[in-house]
């Protein structure tokens, strides 16, 4: 997650390598242990026994993300009043990445690599928990538009799909040359974003989803 005020918030892999590597072989063992089913049969013993061990490698991870969303989102809510936030629609995005009828799979690809990273964030429920953890204390959470947050820059103003590559934002307007973390500038644009609808407030916080914009470096 990364921060309007350059800071970033990280966690490791919620797997270890051992535990990605076994959850590998499971997953290879299932596949087996299904071929060699007759059909109509039921799940053996042991395909049983094989899905329970997956199940529990999944919640380990699962129980790590949420353990992490817990303790960055408590931070921000005790540090800041207000927290401005992008508004995904991750649910209509996810949807439209399996294709429907009007367009039937077009950048399916693209986007489910996307929708891979945002559903293995949650930042949904990173912003649930940041809703309520605010509102507990007096303070409330801002949700605007991501549209032209990434490629626009915070400082000039210029905006250039081209400025940025990768988690690398370099702002192409030789007046400028503001040059950083691309999840930090999309940051400082969400907060200004919000500026004038929280103005007064004070204590202004803006975070993002650095995994939602930058999949390929996670
Ligand atoms: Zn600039």
């Amino acid at each position: 997650m990364a921060l309007s005020d350059g800071t970033t918030r990280e966690h490791g892999p919620w797997l270890r390598d051992g535990e990605k590597q076994r959850l590998r072989r499971l997953e290879k063992k299932s596949a087996r242990q299904r071929a060699a089913r007759l059909p109509g049969q039921r799940a053996s013993h042991r395909l049983a026994r094989t899905y329970d061990r997956i199940a529990r490698l999944r919640a380990t991870a699962k129980r790590r993300a949420v353990d992490w969303q817990h303790q960055t989102t408590t931070e921000l809510a005790a540090t800041f009043g207000v927290v401005v936030v992008e508004d995904l629609k991750i649910t209509n995005m996810v949807r439209s990445a399996r294709g429907t009828v009007d367009d039937s799979g077009r950048n399916v690809r693209q986007k489910a690599g996307l929708n891979r990273a945002i559903t293995g964030e949650a930042w949904g429920r990173t912003v649930t928990l940041l809703e309520y953890k605010t509102s507990d204390r007096g303070g409330h959470v801002v949700k605007v538009p991501a549209r032209g947050t990434s490629q626009t820059c915070h400082q000039c103003g210029h905006c250039d799909p081209a400025a940025r590559a990768g988690i690398r934002y370099a702002c192409v307007n030789p007046a400028c040359g503001w040059a950083g973390h691309a999840d930090t500038n999309a940051a400082i644009n969400i907060r200004n974003a919000a500026g004038t609808a929280v103005s007064g407030r004070g204590d202004l916080g803006a975070a993002r989803s650095a995994k939602r914009q930058s999949p390929h470096a996670a």
